[in-house]
């Protein structure tokens, strides 16, 4: 079988064994998959520091489909270093990571997510990135994924959302006064839904308004966790450490 060289994002590293790294790789070719660094723990010549969190690297894999892949080599196209010198960075970066990792299955290619990424790691390490930037990063991945939700009008009758309505995490979408009914409701603002709905366009606008912040904060990991069934538990560490 001939080794195939495909080009990933490093999302974690586990031990295996003595002498052998497990990794698991956001792949552009087949998606989120494990691969097994033979004698990754050892040897410092083949994967020294390529296989760390956030890196961008291009592996060297060999395997069957769907099973275990073994990764033979790795370059690193992007080290992405400057994510680990700032702890919000940091923490940002993982949330991005396990995003991610509860939102795609394995082996389903998302080259777009990937892409996206790569695009919210640059930022990162340019930027000053607030809470807005985790939000807007949600609301793409929501999108990419076949999740976006529907916020101009009220998914039940059409109808205008006047002073604002409330999300139905099953209906995947904003219900007005008249139809609001059900115990999966979020309440949003009219400034919400038009700030979110903005950005649904791309042509949305950072800061968020305090009143925005908190109810997108309390709105797009409900509708995450809705779809995933998965607690995200990178946000309860940035409440702890408020950051
Ligand atoms: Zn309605």
């Amino acid at each position: 079988m001939r080794a195939e060289g495909v080009e990933a994002v490093v999302l974690r590293k586990f031990e295996m064994g003595e002498a052998d790294l497990g990794v698991e790789l956001f792949t552009y070719r087949w998606g989120r998959i494990h691969a097994l660094a033979k004698g990754g723990r050892k040897s410092h010549r083949r994967f020294m520091n390529k296989l760390e969190p956030f890196k961008y690297i291009r592996g060297l894999f060999r395997g069957r489909r769907r099973g275990l892949m073994l990764l033979e080599g790795a370059d690193i196209i992007r080290p992405f270093l400057h994510l680990t010198e700032d702890l919000k960075k940091t923490i940002y970066a993982f949330y991005a990571v396990e995003l991610v990792r509860v939102m795609t299955p394995m082996w389903d290619p998302h080259p777009q997510v990937l892409e996206l990424l790569l695009r919210f790691f640059d930022f990162l390490e340019e930027g000053e990135a607030g809470e807005d930037h985790l939000r807007v990063l949600e609301l793409r991945m929501l999108t990419l994924l076949g999740y976006r939700p529907r916020l101009d009008k009220c998914v039940r009758c059409g109808g205008e959302l006047v002073g604002g309505g409330w999300f139905s995490l099953s209906l995947g979408g904003v219900v007005c006064k008249k139809c609001k009914e059900g115990d999966d409701l979020i309440m949003l603002s009219e400034e919400t839904l038009k700030v979110l709905s903005h950005l649904l366009k791309g042509k949305g606008r950072t800061p968020f308004l305090p009143k925005v912040k908190e109810e997108a904060r309390r709105f797009l990991p409900a509708f995450i966790r809705y779809h995933t069934d998965r607690d995200l538990h990178t946000l309860r560490v940035m409440d702890e450490l408020g950051v």
